[in-house]
């Protein structure tokens, strides 16, 4: 089969591999219907990697797929059924996993990272984290699943109260789920603050009421005279912004991840505002509840597809993810559609 994989430091290849085989009797082997280029991948393939992914590996960590086999253990499955992945798989025994905490797992192992991944035409994967979608969800929009899923964790710990004005800063792909999700969730304002036109124009297009560049942000009513109830950082670095931008007794919500980045910040605004600022990272108990949403509404979802691919032509999604012209790449290492 065709797969990609990291070759070395900001290296990739497009090799044949054999189709993979089951080994334990809780395995599922699945035919890749789909899968999609995330900043994570691009973050493994960078120069420093962002995440140290092992040579070798097959990358890629969003897929839908059919299962075509399946392990002697396997209950809750059907050949036939069509999944989606959490490709992040906990131990199921450090202090985390039993307190339920699973995404901070001591010992998580994550597909696509240091275990072969989703852009392939076939992978395995414990039924443990396989999530039946039904056979009527379209392809183009289960593949949101994984992504989406990182997202509704965060909403969860929001708690928004509809009528809220919201700032997300950063309108690629991870702020415009959130621009979709806070106005489903009933939000008065929500106003994407993002330097890329192209970017911008996306946010409104998927439901922001306002899209300002940064440097106008604070000149906004909804900023100066009082400040947002709630500023959303789907970039990582911009936490001084977000400070700035909310209200007192307001909430800060830190999503995006930058590990090569530093931010100089006054901790007593903090204080004097009496600001709640609370992290949130990936999502381990969300994914139920992302499926039935994305059953029942697809939001403005497909509009962030850029480009269908085979696997053949990563590269092409490669580079437009590098260069910024790209939202959601999807790939069909199967054919289908591209
Ligand atoms: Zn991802
Ligand atoms: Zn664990």
């Amino acid at each position: 089969m065709k797969a990609v994989i990291f070759k070395e430091t900001g290296k990739y290849a497009v090799v044949e591999k054999p189709v993979p085989e089951i080994k334990k009797a809780n395995e599922l082997l699945v035919k890749v219907e789909a899968c999609s280029i995330c900043g994570s991948d691009m973050h493994i393939l960078s120069d420093p990697p962002g995440y140290p992914a092992k040579p070798g590996t097959t990358i890629g960590h969003e897929m839908v797929g059919t299962i075509v086999g399946m392990g002697s253990e396997v209950t809750a499955f059907a050949v036939g059924d069509r999944i989606v992945c959490d490709n992040n798989i906990p131990c199921g025994q450090c202090y985390y996993c039993r307190s339920g905490h699973a995404n901070m797992c001591e010992h998580v192992r994550c597909l696509g990272v240091n275990g072969d991944g989703f852009f392939a035409q076939y992978a395995l994967i414990p039924d443990t984290s396989a999530y039946a979608i039904s056979p009527d969800l379209p392809l183009d929009i289960a593949i949101f699943a994984e992504p989406l899923n990182c997202v509704m964790g965060a909403m969860d710990k929001l708690r928004m109260i509809p009528g809220e004005t919201v700032v997300v800063v950063g309108a690629g792909p991870i702020g415009l789920y959130f621009i979709q999700l806070l106005k489903k969730n009933g939000a008065g304002t929500v106003i994407a603050a993002e330097p890329s036109e192209f970017r911008r124009r996306m946010a409104k297009e998927v439901g922001a009421d306002i899209v300002v560049s940064p440097a106008e942000a604070e000149k906004l009513p909804q900023i100066a005279a009082v400040g947002a109830d709630i500023v959303v950082d789907a970039v990582g670095i911009c936490i001084k912004d977000a400070l700035d931008w909310v209200r007192s007794s307001g909430r800060v919500l830190l999503f995006g991840q930058n590990f090569a980045r530093t931010q100089e910040i006054c901790q007593s605004v903090i204080t004097r505002k009496e600001l709640t600022v609370t992290g949130s990272y990936i999502g381990s108990y969300s994914w139920h509840d992302t499926i039935r949403l994305l059953e029942h509404d697809p939001m403005q979802l497909e509009k962030m597809i850029t480009h269908r691919l085979t696997l053949e032509d990563f590269a092409v999604g490669y580079d437009a993810m590098k260069d910024g012209s790209a939202l959601e790449v999807i790939l069909y290492p199967n054919g289908g559609r591209c």
